[in-house]
């Protein structure tokens, strides 16, 4: 018996790399133990507080373990609407090639259709008040430099791996009211107590947060946690939007992206005749231009990316408080549009927008100060929101997810007590400095990209000239981005 500990302890050093083993007091809940009537208590050896993206990612990937999982979400997993055709959801994410990866492990991404996927080989960013230019290639051997995917398509492939393995309780349409640390159990750690909103309560091993602790200084995700974060709001908001193009013989396998002073715009291609729009601009900015008639927003998107900063400054003052537009809106940005620079690059010409497909997000950078405590760990938007311009949020999360799972699953191996931090610590360990060098450098890009101050300029319109003659840095940042910078 000693042997068998012995042995056990010495792979628990070896497989996780620990100074300290922690063994396990109980065995993964057993299945024929577990059975409850949706108003009983429920136990389990997961519970995943929030069923977004990222949450649905981790209870995917622990589908396959001798788990119990619950999984919480306050909305409808069940009726995740869908778009068809040529209609498309605003939100869309920028999958690079290591998320592909890990959504292919898991069966998620075949239940993604072919035509809701479209992968984009080129990518061209530059600044629109210096010259710079860099212009990104699918690397030798990859399809493409990323994946664009609706994120409402996305949830619904994941919820669907999630019913067809049928190894985790939903509790779908289900919003958490309270959270606390239940009666000490072996060891003296006491699991926490999650109780919902008509009094259902789920208590769990290992608490996993994957919804944001946005309820404000009183947040109970962050009472319970105690886990601070650090950051700031910036003075930004994402416009999103489904956009109509004039379809070109060459196709819409680019994205692209410009730096104006104000914050970035970005236009990522869905179908030969349509793009996703994800531009930052001044909050007082959002609502006049998510009520612009729809030609004059699109003349002011062409003209964002195509027109002077000036012109473009011009224009936005021309729009009324109430979202008019001056008479001669249309024609000054035509103007502008045709003054365009030589040798910049050019993007597809915008028509229209898909109607009520405008909807801006307030942009913040976030990080939690660490992402594991006793019986608890933060992914996704929990642990860190960052800004959109280098498309890496999501990714970030749902590389969260598959090293939290991996964690887990080694925890299972060697018999350790799955929400002990000694465990849980390894997660941090695996995820928090890389996401902070992300953060970091994403933060770092949009402020370089945010003065008109000119030697910045010229320096920055160098440097992004250099970085496009050398093919191996360019190498370089492709593969800190996972194989996508956008
Ligand atoms: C404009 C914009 C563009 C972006 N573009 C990209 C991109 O191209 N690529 C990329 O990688 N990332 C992108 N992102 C970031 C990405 O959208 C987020 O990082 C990602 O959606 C976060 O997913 P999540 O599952 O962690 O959180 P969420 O999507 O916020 O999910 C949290 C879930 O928790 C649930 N919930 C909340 N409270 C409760 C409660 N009390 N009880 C139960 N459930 C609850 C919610 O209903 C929700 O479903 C973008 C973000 C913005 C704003």
């Amino acid at each position: 018996m000693n042997g068998i500990k012995l042995e056990t302890s010495l792979r628990a050093r070896s497989v996780l790399g620990y100074r300290r083993a922690i063994r396990t007091a109980t065995p993964p809940i057993l299945r024929k133990a577990s059975s409850t009537t949706e108003n009983a208590s429920h136990v389990c050896d997961v519970c995943i507080v929030g069923g977004g993206i990222v949450g649905t990612a981790l209870a995917s990937a622990l589908s396959t373990s001798s788990l119990k999982v619950a999984l919480i979400e306050a909305g409808n997993l069940f009726q995740i609407p869908e778009n068809n055709g040529n209609t498309y959801s605003n939100r869309v994410s920028s999958l690079t090639g290591s998320t592909i990866r890990f959504l292919k492990q898991i069966d998620a991404w075949n239940a993604i259709e072919a035509n809701r996927s479209t992968p984009y080989r080129t990518m061209q960013v530059w600044d629109a008040i210096g010259k710079g230019k860099i212009q990104f290639n699918a690397p030798p051997g990859e399809e493409a430099i990323a994946h664009i995917v609706e994120n409402n398509h996305l949830q619904a492939a994941l919820v669907s791996t999630l019913t067809a393995s049928q190894q985790t309780k939903i509790f779908n349409q289900s919003k958490v009211n309270s959270i606390v640390s239940g009666p000490l159990k072996h060891g003296g750690y006491g699991w926490p107590v999650v109780r919902l909103e008509d009094g259902r309560t789920i208590q769990s091993r290992l608490l996993s947060f994957a919804k944001v602790g946005a309820d404000g200084a009183n947040s109970r995700v962050r009472t319970f946690a105690e886990i601070d974060s650090n950051g700031w709001d910036y003075a930004q908001m994402g416009l999103v939007a489904t956009l109509r193009l004039v379809p070109t013989d060459k196709g819409n396998d680019t994205a692209w992206q410009r730096f104006l002073p104000s914050g970035p715009i970005a236009l990522l291609p869905l179908d030969n005749e349509h793009s996703s729009l994800v531009w930052s601009i001044p909050p007082k900015l959002a609502p006049l231009l998510r009520s612009l008639p729809e030609r004059e927003f699109a003349e002011i998107v062409n003209v964002a990316f195509t027109g002077s900063w000036p012109d473009l400054q011009f224009l936005t003052s021309q729009i009324g408080d109430d979202g008019s537009a001056s008479a001669n809106f249309v024609e000054e940005a035509r103007w502008s549009r045709k003054r365009a620079a030589i040798g910049e690059p050019k993007p597809p010409t915008i028509v229209g927008v898909q109607h009520k497909s405008r909807a801006s997000f307030p942009l913040r950078l976030r990080n939690s100060e660490s992402y594991a405590k006793s019986r608890v760990a933060l992914i996704g938007d929990a642990a860190h929101s960052v800004h959109p311009l280098a498309g890496q949020g999501l990714n970030l999360g749902i590389a969260d997810a598959e090293s939290l799972a991996e964690v887990i699953k080694e925890g299972i191996e060697v018999g350790q007590d799955l929400g002990h931090i000694h465990l849980l610590e390894n997660y941090t360990r695996a995820r928090f400095t890389s996401n902070l060098a992300m953060m970091k450098s994403i933060d770092s890009i949009g402020k370089l990209f945010g003065t008109e101050n000119g030697p910045v300029v010229t320096l920055r319109s160098f440097g992004l000239d250099v970085t496009n003659s050398m093919g191996p840095i360019k190498d370089r940042i492709m593969n800190f981005a996972g194989r996508s910078i956008i």
